[in-house]
């Protein structure tokens, strides 16, 4: 856990007032920051900078930098008289952000449905997608769509917790029940649990509650390659 990574512990945190630490020609790194850094299929953040003398500096995208722990607010134009342990305020597009938290933790449980290993995914802001490595066609997009909205309606808690690798060594059985095997070599592995439902190692920002998803729809479940099923799920309204 890093405490400058605001979106990693408090999702629903909007804005905060921090300072420049870095600025790079792609864009500039902040002292913590709200601003989600494009991955794991989730989109990267956008929203603003804003400085003390009132200027709003519009960011278009965050993406993790080539150093250890660095994340680029990309500015949709960098100002030349920006500098080091200036005092900016950020605050990120909300709805846009809710949407990715909702669509996110949806795939989870959508994740928990299909019993194949996932090969891919893709967060939107109505929509989703996961790929499934699964070579028999038995899925149905209406009994995924009953499943899916029958778990979002039990409103179940969903929550995150740091394990070392070392912790997780001595509870195998943790790693038994989970959807997908923690990556190694950081010492630290971030779980999110969606409570009796999905336990899996994700940096992404989820809702509280599956409730705050709202009904979804499965919209089409595409073949792609011999072995691939894509399902895509959409918000309902
Ligand atoms: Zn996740």
């Amino acid at each position: 856990m890093n405490s400058n990574r605001l979106f990693e512990t408090t999702p629903y945190l909007k804005a905060c007032e921090t300072r420049i630490l870095a600025i790079r020609p792609e864009g500039v790194e902040l002292e913590a920051t709200v601003f989600y850094p494009q991955g794991g299929g989730q989109p990267g953040d956008t929203g603003y900078l804003r400085l003390t003398d009132g200027r709003e500096l519009r960011v278009i995208d965050t993406r993790k930098g080539d150093s250890p722990g660095s994340l680029l607010h990309i500015l949709e134009s960098m100002p030349d008289d920006l500098e080091i342990s200036q005092a900016v305020t950020t605050e990120i597009d909300w709805e846009r952000r809710y949407s990715h938290m909702r669509m996110h933790t949806c795939l989870h449980l959508l994740c928990s449905l299909i019993d194949a290993p996932v090969t891919g995914g893709s967060i939107g802001s109505d929509r989703a997608r996961l790929d499934f490595d699964l070579p028999d066609a038995s899925l149905d997009k209406a009994t995924l769509t009953d499943a899916l909205n029958a778990l979002i309606q039990r409103d179940l808690p969903v929550g995150t917790r740091w394990i070392t690798e070392q912790a997780l060594d001595d509870q195998p059985e943790l790693v038994r029940t989970m959807s997908v095997r923690p990556p190694r070599g950081s010492g630290r592995i971030r779980l999110v649990e969606v409570e009796g439902v999905d336990l899996q190692p994700c940096g992404g920002t989820h809702v509280g509650r599956t409730g705050e998803i709202g009904r979804v729809m499965v919209s089409k479940i595409e073949k792609k390659g011999r072995q691939n099923r894509r399902v895509i799920v959409r918000f309902a309204e």
